[in-house]
This record gives C-alpha cells, structure tokens and sequence, in this order.
C-alpha cells in the first residue's frame, strides 16, 4: 500500500507530460498516409454515388427546390476513401495532410450547394452531366440529348 501512496503523492507534484496539440504546432506525419475528405462543389453533380457507398453514412444529400445540399459529418469519418474511389468526377480528394484539428464540432460539417439543371423534356431538376459527358466523349463536346434528360423523359419512346 505505501508504494502506492507513494507513486500517487510524487505524481501530483509532477509537471504535465502531454502536450498540448493545435493546427499550428502539429508533428510531422509519415508518408503515405492520407487525409479527411476535401469536397469540391465545383466538380459535383450530385450524383449520390459517395453516398451510396459511405460506409460511415459520412454524406447526406438532399434536394432544396433546384439546388442539392451537399453534407459530410466528418467527426464520423473513418477516412477510408470510398467516397473519392467511386466519385465519378473526381469532386473529392483526400487532405495532403491526415490531421485535422478543431475545437468546434462546426468545423466538422461540410455544406454545399450544387445546382440543378431542368430536363431537356419534362423540366424536373436532374444533374448537370457536362462534366461526365466531356469525361466520355471529350473536352468541349456537345452533352449527348439523352444526358439532359430526366430517368422518367428517357424512357419514354
Ligand atoms: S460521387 Fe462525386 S459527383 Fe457524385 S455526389 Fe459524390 S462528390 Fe458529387
Ligand atoms: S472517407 Fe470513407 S467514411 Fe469518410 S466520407 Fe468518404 S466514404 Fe465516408
């Protein structure tokens, strides 16, 4: 018991041994390693893929009259990149650096607006394909007919 009593008193008198971490004074890092998701609403067409496959349920998109709310929580995210694997226009991209620090849970929430196109034929909100199109068919191509058009509007003869 004394030794115990002893170890407790000499710690209380001992200075603090952690250190105290802000985005200014981080460690190195190794490399190799890779970062938070970075969204870029510019390169989005609201698709919904990394949603789909966001195995933390990290992204949350919705539609607002002719925009999507683009939302990413990313305290729950495990960064595992599925999210920037299967994103089709490459509208996210791993942070260079695997830290991320912050002191408000806000600094967490992302929150994008992406804008809507109407259907060629019908006028309902869809997403704007240019970006897939020139991915396809080329840079500076004419987006085929059928990739203006809204699911309902495509099957139709
Ligand atoms: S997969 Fe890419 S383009 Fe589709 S909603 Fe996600 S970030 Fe946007
Ligand atoms: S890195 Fe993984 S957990 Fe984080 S948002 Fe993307 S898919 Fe979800």
């Amino acid at each position: 018991m004394l030794p115990l009593i002893r170890i407790l008193i000499e710690n209380i008198f001992k200075p603090p041994i952690t250190e105290e971490i802000s985005a200014a004074n981080l460690p190195e890092h190794p490399g190799g390693f890779h970062g938070y998701p970075e969204h870029d609403p510019s390169r989005c067409i609201a698709c919904g893929i990394c949603q789909y496959f966001c195995p933390a349920k990290v992204i949350k998109i919705s539609q607002i009259d002719d925009k999507m709310n683009y939302h990413m929580d990313l305290d729950q995210c495990t960064c595992c990149g599925q999210c920037i694997d299967y994103c089709p226009t490459n509208a996210i991209k791993h942070r260079p650096n695997p830290y991320f620090v912050a002191t408000n849970l806000d600094d967490f929430k992302v929150d994008h607006q992406i804008k809507l196109i109407k259907c060629a034929k019908c006028g309902a909100f869809i997403p704007d394909m240019t970006l897939i199109a020139h991915k396809l068919f080329g840079e500076g191509k004419p987006v085929p007919k059928h990739l203006t058009m809204c699911p309902k509007c495509k099957r139709k003869p």
